[in-house]
This record gives structure tokens, C-alpha cells and sequence, in this order.
């Protein structure tokens, strides 16, 4: 085997060294320039539509992702306390690392977590589903507001189709 030369080698290390801090700062300055956190589902139907949303909306990789089971009603629900705290806390991290301006909820249609604390019932026809969601993202909005007055919070809705409606708060 060739045996490479004391400077050449020094030059590749070096090299790579020098490649390693590259993408170091590209991520950390990728990273300090985030603006937004993202509380989505654990639903796995829609994590390929939730990230093609992001992309949409000129946030690929440039977002904090935080999964809870039904998003907005997990943070807030007396059922889950450890879930509530889970969403606080992460909310915090948020801030203090990367100064997001932005919390962006993503509720969906469908959704399991709302089946199993609310009932069933909640989503008998769109619009008492939809209606379900919006007190629930609300609720969250006012109570994330109440904390972090200077926070924007969109309040989204997903369908099963990848569709994005915005609730209007
Ligand atoms: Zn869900």
C-alpha cells in the first residue's frame, strides 16, 4: 500500500478540519436565524404533508419541531399534564436558543388524541370537528399569549389530504 507523504496527509486533515467547521457554521448560522416553532401531531399519516406545508412556506429546515398527540389539545388537555409541561418547556428551549417569533400549531382532521379525550363525537360532521379544533387552538393561543406576549401564533388545521385551512383568531 502507497504510503502517503507527512504533507500531504497534514493537508487533508487540515482540509477536512476546515470542511467540519464549514458545516458547522452553516448549520449554527441555519440555526440562529430560526423563527418559528412548530407544534404538530404524532399522527405518521401526515408527517410527509406537514413537511411539504413547511416547505411551502419557505421553512424547510429552518423551523423547531415539537410532536405532541393532538398538537394544540395535547398542550392544554388536564388529561396529560406531563404532555401540558412537555409543550411549556419546550417552548422555552425555543425561545432561549434560537428567539423564535413564531409558534405555528398544526391541528388535523382526524385525529386520534381528539377521539380519545374528547369522544368521538367531536368530529359527527366538518364543521363541529373543525369547530372543536378552533376552541381548542384558541384556548392555546390565549394561554401561550398570556406567557410570551410578543409570540405570533398561527392556528392551523390539516386535513387527511396534506390541505392547510387557518383558523381565524
Ligand atoms: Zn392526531
Amino acid at each position: 500500500m502507497k504510503q502517503l507523504s507527512t504533507s500531504r496527509r497534514k493537508f487533508i486533515q487540515i482540509a477536512s478540519l476546515a470542511g467540519a467547521s464549514l458545516l458547522i457554521g452553516e448549520r449554527w448560522a441555519q440555526a440562529a436565524t430560526t423563527d418559528a416553532l412548530l407544534l404538530s401531531c404524532m399522527d405518521y399519516r401526515l408527517i410527509d404533508e406537514t413537511e411539504r406545508y413547511m416547505t411551502g412556506r419557505g421553512l424547510r429546515n429552518k423551523y423547531d419541531h415539537i410532536v405532541i398527540a393532538g398538537a394544540a389539545l395535547g398542550a392544554i388537555t388536564p388529561k396529560y399534564p406531563g404532555w401540558n409541561n412537555t409543550f411549556w418547556e419546550h417552548l422555552d428551549a425555543a425561545i432561549s436558543l434560537h428567539q423564535i417569533h413564531t409558534v405555528m400549531v398544526m391541528d388535523h382532521r382526524d385525529c386520534g388524541a381528539y377521539k380519545l379525550i374528547l369522544g368521538a363525537e367531536h368530529a359527527k360532521d366538518l364543521k363541529t370537528e373543525k369547530d372543536t379544533h378552533a376552541v381548542q387552538l384558541q384556548e392555546l393561543k390565549s394561554q401561550i399569549n398570556k406567557k410570551q406576549p410578543k409570540l405570533k401564533v398561527e392556528m392551523l388545521l390539516m386535513s387527511l389530504e396534506g390541505k392547510v385551512d387557518v383558523i381565524a383568531g
